[in-house]
């Protein structure tokens, strides 16, 4: 059984690379009747923000995504904790304190003037940068130094030293990535800060090693620091986890690929989904297709099965950046809002609606049947129709069932004059029975189209184009234009049905002008 973890710093900002991670996590976990954790990585206090931790936990329940361990709203949960990395500076300070017993880390007292006046020789000398070698010059202070410095109370912060050796490489394998190599690590990385509150990478290694993570999923921006964290873990003689690098959300832009960008891309941010009326559901399928190749082909040929009884597995991950497309999303969720059911679209519209257009959340449920009717129209059958992609085009689409949005969108046919309209809205209005069925109605659209010369063809029309006036689809049209508003809508017979005698009658009335 795996142990995955997510490890989010309570920022306030979610975005997708946090849900892609946490997708793999959640299924590596519970695939293999493991334990998914939340920790929270809030040593980075400037960064906090109030209700960071709240929105943390509410993105991953949006999601399904259930923890069974890790912080909570009111407390933490599971045995392993606790899981805030803030409360467990003690645990830090204890491991820190063992590894100083052993000789294997210092405090340096360094202030930032003479760090930079460091950095400032290591330039004039062209060596590398950093705290290392003889140029960790607070590396061998004697003791008694050390005592007065700390009797003084003068800041420090607490160092590893490093016996790594840029010459030589350390190996490793990453579950996706495979083999790779890189140099040793020989900076004294800082473990705690002059806080007392640890790096990221001394938390790291605690954490995982005590919260007993088996894989740790993480961006690849931390493979350059790698080299560290295997030394550290090397340094506690613990194992270290399995590791998997994942590169950055790509996108394509003007023809070439970059990295998403908090700053130019909205879709980057978690709340845009939210907002814009994603489905949960379509969401995570699409990040599935993004993390494993054989997903896709997977659905095709289980289109109605549960996603978590497809397979996820490192193996099947792309190595470099995953494209993020989002009109494939906008696919996939026309896909899989098509297939919900009535009731289902009913609960997650209004759910929507209610939290970001209380106006058509009032429309939607003044008359639950109605509306339920009107989502029913092209569902639960062999074919279903695709129109929306996302909650937030559900109005348009199903703005002229509601008289308080109805309107004149498109125009009539234009080689229909205004008289022949006229006199197609009067005939269908007179002939108009609501009890009628599907064959009833169109042939009354039929006759009609005979009696105002509208039953041609394209033989009709090549003998004698002058005298062809039309066909029976533009008789429909007109009667589409006057009920709808528009040229294109669901099946007429359908949608006058669930409209009912009274809109129908009056929307034929008021194209009779
Ligand atoms: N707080 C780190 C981040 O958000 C966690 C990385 C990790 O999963 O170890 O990048």
């Amino acid at each position: 059984a795996k142990v995955t973890r997510i490890a989010p710093s309570p920022t306030g900002f979610m975005h997708l690379g946090n849900l892609f991670g946490a997708v793999a996590d959640e299924r590596l976990a519970h695939q293999s009747g493991g334990v998914f954790y939340l920790r929270i990585e809030d040593t980075d206090q400037k960064r906090e923000v109030p209700g960071g931790v709240e929105t943390i936990l509410n993105v991953f329940s949006d999601y399904g995504l259930n923890f069974d361990e890790g912080a909570g709203l009111q407390e933490d949960c599971g045995n392993y904790g606790p899981y805030r990395q803030r409360q467990r500076a003690e645990i830090y300070q204890t491991f820190a304190k063992w590894l100083t017993q052993q000789g294997k880390a210092y405090p340096c007292f360094c202030t930032e003037e003479e760090l930079a006046a460091i950095r400032e020789k290591q330039a004039a000398q062209k060596a590398n940068f950093g705290y290392y070698g003889e140029w960790a010059v607070h590396r061998n202070m004697p003791l008694d130094e050390i005592k007065a410095k700390l009797d003084g109370g003068v800041p420090f912060v607490l160092r590893f030293r490093s016996e790594g050796n840029l010459e030589r490489r350390v190996k490793f394998t990453d579950l996706v990535k495979g083999q790779m190599e890189f140099p040793e690590n020989d900076q004294d990385v800082v473990l705690l800060k002059s806080d007392g509150i640890p790096t990221y990478h001394f938390a790291h290694v605690v954490d995982d090693h005590l919260m007993r993570t088996t894989h740790v999923v993480r961006g690849e921006e931390w493979l350059a620091t790698l080299p560290i964290h295997l030394q550290l873990f090397q340094a506690m003689g613990w194992k270290p986890p399995k590791y998997v690098h994942t590169a950055q959300l790509m996108k394509m832009d003007g023809g070439s690929k970059r990295k998403l960008s908090k700053r130019k891309d909205p879709e980057l941010a978690l709340d845009y989904y939210k907002a814009q009326g994603y489905s949960v559901a379509a969401v995570i399928e699409y990040i599935m297709t993004l993390l494993n190749s054989n997903f896709e082909e997977w659905r095709i040929a289980n289109p109605q099965e549960d996603i978590q009884k497809f397979n996820f597995t490192t193996k099947k991950m792309s190595v470099s950046g995953s494209l993020f497309d989002i009109d494939k999303l906008r696919d996939i969720s026309k896909n899989v809002i098509s297939r919900m059911k009535t009731e289902t679209v009913y609960c997650l519209l209004t759910e929507w609606a209610k939290q970001f257009d209380e106006e058509f959340y009032a429309l939607l449920t003044r008359d639950e049947a109605y509306t339920k009717q009107i989502l029913a129209i092209g569902r639960e059958c062999p074919k279903p129709r695709k129109d929306i992609a996302v909650w937030s085009e559900a109005k348009a689409y199903m703005s002229f069932f509601f008289d308080e949005l109805f309107q004149q969108e498109e125009d009539y046919p234009e080689n229909v004059s205004a008289a022949d309209r006229r006199a197609i809205l009067e005939k269908f209005s007179l002939a108009y029975d609501p009890a009628d069925d599907n064959n009833q109605w169109f042939d009354k659209i039929k006759t009609i189209s005979q009696e105002l010369g509208f039953a041609g063809n394209t033989k009709d029309y090549k003998k004698d184009p002058d005298a062809y006036k039309g066909h029976v689809g533009d008789v429909s049209m007109v009667i589409r234009v006057a009920v709808t508003g528009r040229t294109n809508s669901p099946d007429m017979y359908e949608v006058m049905q669930v409209l009912g005698a009274r809109r129908v009658k009056e929307r034929l009335a008021k194209g009779i002008v």
